[in-house]
């Protein structure tokens, strides 16, 4: 009976079987995956990239090649989403554009040093750290870094998340099954703390003052020339303090409430300088208030940014998922990767 083959598939752009017209893939590297996808690449390009391709090329046929359209297949160990990452490595036109996901990714930064590919951890740093990435998926990125330990990355990640609310719902992130309760606890911490720091700066500005130590240049600590009802109010059942013009407390409340939610600091300072309709219509009814809450609102935005950014700065340092040590490994890659995966190729290829 014959031997069943499983079925193959061939992959998409840019590595399908007539991606490249003008010229045309001349080898087939088939993925493990149990439906293995089939890349149609250039023997030169990936000879040139990677001494490990170069080896693998140069290995004499024993005349029982695979053979699809022509073109020789070389099976790999790597499942497709990895081979795709270490392929777009080695093709460098490809290196700007290629990258459309992050599957595969961990496997593939693990597999460079397998496949001998010069600075290709290095690039696949740079790609995670791209905008299209780490703005877009700043948690799967934080995961990620973390599975690899690359703790600039994994912070560069939390500052993004920033930007997101603390919950995000529908979260699909397979590197989640990678990582460990302590770095997602980690995240959520760095979240919530700098919420925790936006919410006492902007409190600062409408925390009650002793009487006569108010801070006069902000409009809502005057007493003059205010509407009747606005202006800062005296409470004496706490003592010798006032408290700001109430459309300020309850602006400072609502800047909290969003800042307790999103912290990144361009939405902090948003929240505290657009004053919601509501409170917008309160002040607009005092003639001082009208004149100097925007130049005061914007005094308080300026002083507020330099101190969140130092906070979350602070904030950020402390942020440790720990270090790499397996680069030292790294020192002697190409010989042991060489010499290793050569007896690799012996035992289970017939090219
Ligand atoms: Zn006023």
């Amino acid at each position: 009976m014959a031997a069943q083959t499983p079925p193959t598939r061939d992959a998409s752009d840019p590595f399908g079987p007539l991606s490249n017209l003008e010229n045309p893939p001349d080898i087939i590297l088939r993925s493990s995956d149990t439906e293995p996808v089939d890349f149609h690449t250039h023997r030169s390009i990936l000879a040139f990239a990677s001494p490990f391709f170069r080896d693998m090329f140069t290995f004499p046929s024993n005349g029982q090649d695979l053979v699809k359209d022509g073109k020789p297949i070389v099976p790999v160990f790597e499942e497709s989403a990895t081979l795709e990452k270490l392929l777009i490595l080695c093709y460098p036109r490809f290196s700007g554009t290629g990258f459309n996901n992050l599957d595969g990714v961990v496997k593939a930064y693990n597999a460079v040093d397998k496949f001998l590919i010069p600075d290709g951890q290095t690039f696949l740093e740079q790609i995670m750290a791209s905008p299209k990435f780490l703005e877009k998926e700043p948690h799967r990125v934080f995961a990620i870094a973390c599975v690899l330990h690359l703790e600039e990355l994994a912070k560069a990640a939390a500052m993004e998340t920033l930007k997101l609310p603390r919950f995000v719902s529908a979260l699909s992130i397979p590197e989640f099954d990678l990582i460990t309760a302590r770095h997602l606890r980690q995240l959520e911490v760095f979240h919530a703390t700098c919420s925790q720091s936006a919410i006492a700066r902007a409190e600062r500005y409408a925390h009650m003052q002793p009487v006569g130590e108010q801070e006069g240049h902000f409009v809502w600590w005057t007493s003059q020339n205010h509407a009747p009802g606005c202006g800062y109010t005296y409470d004496d059942t706490v003592g010798e303090y006032v408290f700001p013009a109430r459309w300020f407390s309850d602006h400072i409340a609502a800047a909290k409430n969003a800042a307790n939610n999103i912290p990144a600091v361009e939405s902090v300072l948003k929240a505290v300088n657009e004053v919601s309709y509501a409170n917008l219509e309160t002040l607009l009814k005092c003639p001082e208030c009208r004149r100097d809450a925007k130049g005061s609102l914007s005094m308080m935005e300026r002083e507020m940014e330099y101190d969140l950014r130092m906070d979350y700065r602070r904030v950020r340092s402390r942020l440790a998922i720990g270090i790499r040590f397996l680069t030292i490994l790294s020192v002697n890659r190409y010989w042991l990767g060489l010499h290793f995966h050569n007896n690799e190729y012996f035992a289970n290829f017939d090219f």
